[in-house]
């Protein structure tokens, strides 16, 4: 494998020699051969390892040497939506009406490989398809159908999905932005915070609670008044996403806005099951970068005259890695072909999300560390993915709320409310 495969980026200064052997020269990742130890990539057909190393290379060849810079200022890289878009790949499972519709494995790999790239490229490609689009494909109408997803599969129209609010995150079953019919309308009032895409976003599907009780889905079109999105500052992790806090005052929709499938919570909760499943598979692709990168740089930075490579301690954290990565891609895989089958529930996908998400923090906190200095430096990439896992850990539910989901299915307990003492 060649090791430095790509460009060197962003602030890379040409290194000195050093020592008499070359100093490791950014990026550092390898190719899917490194971390695929199983050969789990020949379960894969023809047509989806051709698509998975088509985003592969995307990744490799317009993200990485682009996305430092934007990362650091906080921005989203715009240029990246039309060559996203030639790559078909808007609305992952979502099918008919211009969409895809790839079954849960070719999503899968698909996902990893823009996470193994960017975590805030896979976030902008999540909510967009996996959250936006999927509302629409489940719970709309032919009619919504039709006129909402082909110009979002073009990436033409960007899709945002307002369900968080300020005081409701894990318990946002008990959302309070409303929803009052006016006539041939619905009137939205309330706040959302942490929606991603939504400062710039042409449709943001609002989640609020109508005069029955119960939660639907509204979609607000960019430019409707009483609409207000401001962009949340100083994140530390997914600094490219855009993620807003949102005002709706008297926000007026037209009621063939409002989704006609969303008739209750359990609704909007057949979308987050689904995306849920999407940001597994990112958890995956972010440990694979970090071993990857961790096991490229070990290969070519000698200390004590010998390749850390080969110091019997880091092939330890490296086989360790491994067996964690191998582990997540053949647990992802089965759970892929259960969704393929339908043989899916909420527990399932949230012990995989969970289980992903706190080995993917522990590998990029290793291959943080066995980077040395480096490895705080974004040229090397891992310093980016380190930061950005954090926002995907309590995404779509933190790893508490997914334990505590898997806790009530295996024991028949809800633990999620706890009751006073002497009540
Ligand atoms: C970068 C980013 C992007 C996001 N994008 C979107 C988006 O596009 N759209 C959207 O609608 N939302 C979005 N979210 C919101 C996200 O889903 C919530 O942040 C998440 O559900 C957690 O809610 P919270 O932040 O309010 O934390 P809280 O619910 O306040 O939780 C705080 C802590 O308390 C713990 N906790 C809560 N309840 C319990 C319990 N019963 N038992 C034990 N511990 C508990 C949690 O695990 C956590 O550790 C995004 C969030 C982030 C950070």
């Amino acid at each position: 494998m060649n090791a430095t495969r790509g460009t060197a980026v962003g602030s890379a200064q040409s290194i000195p020699e050093g020592d008499g052997h070359p100093l490791v020269e950014p990026p550092v990742l390898g190719g899917p051969e490194e971390s695929d130890y199983y050969l789990l990539g020949d379960l894969l057909t023809d047509e989806q390892q051709a698509l998975r190393h088509q985003v592969r290379d995307f990744m490799d060849r317009e993200v990485t040497p682009i996305i430092n810079p934007y990362w650091e200022r906080a921005e989203f890289p715009h240029e990246l939506v039309p060559k996203l878009a030639r790559l078909g790949i808007a609305g992952f499972q979502v099918s008919g009406d211009g969409c895809p519709g790839m079954s849960n494995v070719t999503a899968g790999v698909v996902i990893l490989e823009l996470a193994r790239g960017d975590l805030s490229v896979s976030t902008f490609m999540g909510v967009h398809s996996a959250l936006a689009m999927t509302s629409i494909g489940l719970l709309g109408s032919k009619e919504q159908r039709q006129r909402f997803l082909p110009p979002m599969a073009r990436l033409e129209k960007i899709g945002a999905f307002g369900l968080t609010e300020p005081a409701h995150g894990s318990d946002v079953v008990k959302l309070e932005t409303t929803a009052r019919r006016e006539g041939d309308s619905y009137v939205l009032n309330g706040h959302k915070r942490w929606i991603g895409n939504a400062t710039f976003a042409d449709y943001v599907i609002i989640w609020a609670r109508g005069e029955d009780g119960h939660v639907g889905g509204y979609v607000v079109e960019k430019g409707t008044p009483g609409f207000d999105a401001q962009v949340i500052t100083g994140k530390t992790a997914l600094r490219c996403v855009q993620n807003a806090q949102i005002s709706l005052t008297d926000v007026r929709v037209p009621a063939e806005n409002r989704l006609a499938g969303g008739h209750t919570f359990r609704d909007t909760e057949e979308v987050l099951l689904a995306s849920r499943f999407c940001v597994a598979w990112e958890s995956v692709g972010a440990a694979i970068a970090g071993y990857e990168t961790a096991l490229a740089y070990a290969k070519q930075r000698h200390q004590f005259g010998m390749p850390l490579a080969s110091f019997q301690l880091v092939q330890y954290r490296l086989a360790r890695m491994l067996a964690d990565i191998t582990d997540m891609v053949c647990m992802q895989y089965r759970l892929s072909q259960l969704m393929d089958e339908g043989k899916f529930s909420m527990p399932r996908v949230a012990l995989a999300k969970m289980h992903y998400t706190e080995r993917a923090r522990a590998i990029l906190a290793d291959a943080r560390d066995m980077l040395g200095g480096n490895g705080i430096v974004l040229d090397y990439h891992v310093a980016r993915h380190l930061c950005d896992i954090e926002a995907i850990d309590t995404y779509e539910g933190t790893d508490t709320v997914q334990a505590l989901i898997v806790g009530r299915d295996i024991t028949g307990y809800n633990a999620f409310v706890p009751v006073a003492a002497g009540r």
